[in-house]
């Protein structure tokens, strides 16, 4: 694990039972040893996972610049609000953050989990989804099996940019895997994804996901959301796809 953000996710962890209302600011506070506050936490924070590649790496279909900034504040940011949320939501802790997903509602107490967490797990899946060594099209059996729910890659495509292009306002389209091995597209709102059971239109295991708030394009494409798609393209990791559909 990266030693910063280890102790920037230690930091923030521990920051709720450090601060007692009578507590001043006071330097000359002993601070206790930042391994110790991990194991006396009682959950396990949620850790950004690294991004596996530079920053410049999808250039020049996805810009350094727009992955800097998406990576280092707002997927960092929602994992440190996801942490916070969990420090209070003693029922959530200890949970998997799939676990977590299952049991929200729609209910003014899950929304911060939701957005969070989403955003969260969202991100981790995008980063996933993206390489600069993309094969450019699927191969093996998620090939096959695009061809059988969708008819061809052709179709798959089309589909999957309109889901993309047709999300009004922010939020992700995504192909996933039903409960019964079939491929299907869907939208979502916000950070919502389709492993949230009780909210999802069609619940399911994203398989692929693109990220359509403009964050994700406005630098280099500005309100051009078709040509972000048409670029995300070209640099999908068709192996991480793969993988997730065998249950890797
Ligand atoms: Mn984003």
């Amino acid at each position: 694990m990266d030693k910063r953000r280890f102790l920037k996710i230690a930091g923030a962890a521990s920051a709720g039972t450090l601060l007692a209302p009578s507590l001043t600011f006071c330097t000359t506070e002993p601070k206790p040893k930042v391994e110790t506050e991990i194991e006396n936490t009682p959950f396990s924070p949620i850790i950004q996972a690294p991004l596996p590649y530079g920053y410049a790496a999808l250039e020049p279909f996805i810009d350094a610049e727009t992955m800097e900034i998406h990576y280092s504040k707002h997927h960092a940011g929602y994992t440190r609000k996801l942490n916070e949320a969990l420090e209070m939501e003693t029922a959530f802790q200890g949970k998997t953050v799939e676990g977590i997903f299952a049991e929200l509602r729609d209910e003014e107490g899950h929304v911060v989990l939701r957005n969070n967490g989403g955003g969260y797990y969202n991100h981790n899946l995008y980063w996933q989804c993206m390489t600069p060594g993309s094969s450019g099209a699927p191969n093996g059996e998620i090939a096959e099996a695009i061809n059988a729910a969708f008819g061809s890659y052709a179709n798959f495509k089309d589909q999957f940019s309109e889901a993309a292009k047709t999300r009004f306002g922010s939020g992700w389209a995504w192909l996933s895997k039903d409960k019964v091995g079939g491929l299907f597209i869907s939208s979502t709102p916000n950070q919502d994804n389709p492993l949230m059971s009780n909210l999802a239109e069609q619940p399911g295991m994203p398989l692929l996901g693109i990220d359509v708030w403009e964050h994700a394009y406005y630098l280099k494409h500005q309100n051009k959301r078709a040509d972000y798609i048409s670029a995300f393209f070209e640099v999908i990791n068709w192996e991480t796809v793969a993988a997730r559909f065998a249950g890797v």
